[in-house]
């Protein structure tokens, strides 16, 4: 028998925790199986389009529930058998209160025990150096991907945008030490925010190893960005940030040209 238990805080790094008391899998989107071990993400940020899917009455990032029952659910419910798996989607599976409860390493190692029902690609969405604890065992699948944001490489920028993220430099040393653990990964620039220097990034990128890029615009309504079909909206109330920096569509498509030169057919 397995211990399900977890000793959850009622507050951890000033954001209320809360027993999800529901399940880990959110279905199917086409092929992919989607888990999100928790709902809400304390990190926060600014643009995030899953605060659309507001479940308390407080502030986006100020309360995070845990899926306390999904390593259960995982244990009678081999449904990501020979399925390509997604995990974070929705909110940041290592957010900081998995440092202290470790719920996405227990995931993953459910996920990874049975080597003869892992799913057929293991997709882990992070932007949080925490990642770095579980090597070990995203080494365990046979496809591992971990996709790794890094959204701009001005700290300032970071700090207005995402002022609950780890830092650039912060992000920087987790690419490159899963690189050099032999882990797939791929840099979502996703959003892109106002750079300093589109090259160097570009090239300080590749130069740790990274050979995968993922980027995309914000998807405001309006015309300061191009609207992307079928995709959530960017908050109204991130545009005075976009107006602060001067970030339009014309300056986006400027970097955007620049990270493309450098990276040329790394951008996915
Ligand atoms: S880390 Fe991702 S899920 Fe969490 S707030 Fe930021 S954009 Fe949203």
């Amino acid at each position: 028998m397995f211990d399900e238990s977890f000793d959850l805080p009622q507050r951890f790094g000033g954001v209320w925790v809360e027993d999800a008391k529901s399940r880990l899998l959110q279905g199917s989107s086409g092929e992919e199986v989607s888990l999100n071990p928790y709902v809400g993400c304390a990190h926060a940020c600014s643009y995030c389009y899953a605060a659309s899917y507001r479940f308390a009455p407080l502030p986006w990032g100020s309360v995070v529930r845990v899926k306390t029952g999904s390593v259960g659910e995982l244990r009678r419910a081999w449904r990501w058998h020979n399925k390509p798996v997604r995990i974070g989607l929705l909110a940041d599976p290592y957010q900081p209160v998995e440092e202290r409860i470790g719920l996405t390493r227990r995931v993953l190692e459910t996920l990874s025990e049975r080597p003869q029902f892992q799913p057929r690609q293991l997709t882990v969405m992070t932007r949080s150096p925490l990642v770095l604890r579980d090597i070990d065992i995203i080494k365990r699948f046979e496809a591992p991907c971990v996709q790794f944001s890094i959204t701009t490489d001005n700290d300032s920028v970071r700090r207005d945008f995402e002022p609950m993220c780890p830092s650039v430099d912060a992000r920087m040393g987790a690419l490159k030490t899963l690189i050099e653990n032999g882990v797939p990964v791929i840099a979502s620039l996703s959003p892109l925010l106002p750079l300093k220097d589109a090259e160097t990034f570009a090239r300080s990128l590749k130069d740790i190893g990274v050979s995968k890029f993922y980027i995309d615009p914000f998807n405001p309504r309006g015309l300061t960005m191009p609207i992307v079909p079928n995709k959530s909206f960017t908050p109204d109330s991130v545009s005075p940030l976009l107006e602060k920096y001067g970030w339009t569509l014309q300056s986006y498509v400027g970097d955007m040209d620049v990270l493309k030169c450098v990276l040329g057919h790394d951008v996915i």
